[in-house]
């Protein structure tokens, strides 16, 4: 049994969805669907959830509202015409209007777009429409409840052979509609997944898979057959984007494999994510690289550092008052250094340094911008020896200043720091000394 995610643009429009519905035609076992709203037709194209978006902004405007409103009004409707569904969608899009005005929420308005993207699913295949509202629960703090929503949800759809559900929402505590922060229909998939017990959680997307590399910085990237959780989590991490990182949880504590796949391209096997790098038969050293700029590093020096118990908690507890929150913390005999995100240091530096000083009493602390990591992932690194060293070797013929290097316990990831010049030098480089061809 399969529980399939098919996201914006493979809802985008009424041909989009008419593919869509011959992917689940092609398999009885994609019983439980998931979607998103409308997304991009084409680049210039606005997905239906910004449109919703803009509608919440100008609520307090009715001809604004209803301008806004209007565009969200004729995507449905020709999507609804050209699928030759029996649905009444102006009476449907007027009564959603009428909850969005009596409402005033914006995470109901964006909700929307989910909600009658799954209505016109389920209305196409005939199956019944089952709202997440009540299902999918938040905290008061607006965390997700996962057991509370997983109990819900598995009690739902008991006795409900197949059924469409909309993605990205849920219920707050107060019984107000709240939404998961943007791409979050690949967590509700992966609640419902979870939720039925899945054999495979299926996200359909625009892409083949995941790639080893931004094809933004690599010409054409070997494509990722099959990579395990953490190796996803790591390369998600570092940017690399193809599902929201929270979807990993649900499907992961439940042991049931992702398959994301490619709408346009169904007969591509696509990447599969497994719980356990002991299930890939793969016998490539690294799995993928990533990376991300926009990063500080403060440096702190202080003689006879290694001996001064508590010298550590004191930097970090400095770090946590001041609210900051830092990526990593190499460090050597009397020297040690925390790297941080720039937007985490944004206005607070003087005030850190201040403190810094005042809490370590250090010889010398600096602090120096400009810096990029880049992650060398793959779960064979750690069964290899020369991993690290073909990374350096790499770097180092092209002239590249290595500025930090961290590697985890579990020998998954090496990641380097370089500056941010030489950032995509880099990735290029590492990523021609283990998957060039
Ligand atoms: N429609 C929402 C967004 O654009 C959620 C999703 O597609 O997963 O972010």
């Amino acid at each position: 049994m399969r529980v399939c995610k098919f996201g914006g643009t493979s809802m985008a429009d009424a041909n989009c969805i008419s593919r869509v519905e011959s992917i689940i035609a092609a398999d009885i076992g994609r019983r439980y669907i998931v979607v998103s709203a409308p997304g991009k037709r084409n680049k210039a194209d606005l997905k239906v959830t910004d449109a919703l978006y803009a509608c919440a902004s100008a609520m307090e405007d009715r001809d604004k509202f209803d301008a806004a409103f209007e565009k969200v009004e004729k995507r449905f409707i020709s999507i609804a015409e050209e699928l030759e569904t029996d649905m009444d969608m102006p009476a449907l899009l007027e009564s959603v209007k009428a909850d969005i005005l009596s409402r005033r929420s914006r995470d109901f308005t964006a909700s929307r777009g989910e909600y009658l993207s799954a209505i016109i699913l389920a209305n196409k295949l005939g199956v019944p429409f089952v709202d997440a509202e009540g299902l999918i629960l938040f905290d008061e703090n607006g965390e997700l409840m996962l057991d509370a929503s997983l109990a819900r949800v598995a009690k739902k759809l008991e006795g409900v052979p197949r059924a469409v559900l909309p993605g990205f929402y849920g219920t707050a505590a107060d019984g107000s509609v709240k939404t998961f922060s943007r791409g979050g229909s690949d967590i509700t998939g992966a609640i419902v997944a979870s939720a039925v017990g899945a054999d495979v959680y299926e996200n359909w997307t625009d892409v083949d898979g995941f790639l080893s590399a931004d094809p933004r910085i690599v010409k054409n990237p070997k494509l990722i057959d099959c990579l395990s959780f953490n190796e996803l989590r790591e390369l998600s991490y570092m940017g690399a984007e193809v599902l929201h990182p929270e979807a990993i949880f649900p499907v992961r504590r439940a042991g049931i494999p992702i398959n994301i796949k490619n709408t346009f391209h169904p007969t591509a096997p696509g990447t599969v994510i497994v719980p356990d790098s002991r299930h890939i038969a793969d016998k490539n050293v690294i799995t993928g690289i990533a990376g991300k700029k926009g990063f500080s590093i403060i440096n702190i020096e202080k003689e006879m550092m290694n001996s001064e118990t508590g010298f550590g908690a004191l930097v970090l507890s400095t770090f946590a008052a001041e609210g900051i929150s830092f990526e990593h913390m190499p460090s050597g005999i009397d020297t040690l250094s925390v790297v941080v995100r720039d937007e985490c240091l944004e206005g607070k530096l003087p005030s850190l340094l201040a403190s810094l000083w005042r809490a370590t009493k250090a010889d010398s602390i600096e602090a120096l911008s400009g810096l990029s990591l880049i992650a060398t992932v793959g779960h064979n690194m750690a069964s290899r020896q020369g991993s690290a060293a073909k990374i350096f070797k790499a770097l180092a013929a092209r002239h590249i200043n290595v500025r930090m290097i961290d590697q985890g316990s579990s020998e998954l990831n090496i990641i380097v720091g370089v500056d941010t010049f030489d950032y995509e030098k880099a990735i290029n480089a590492i990523y021609a000394e283990f998957m060039g061809d």
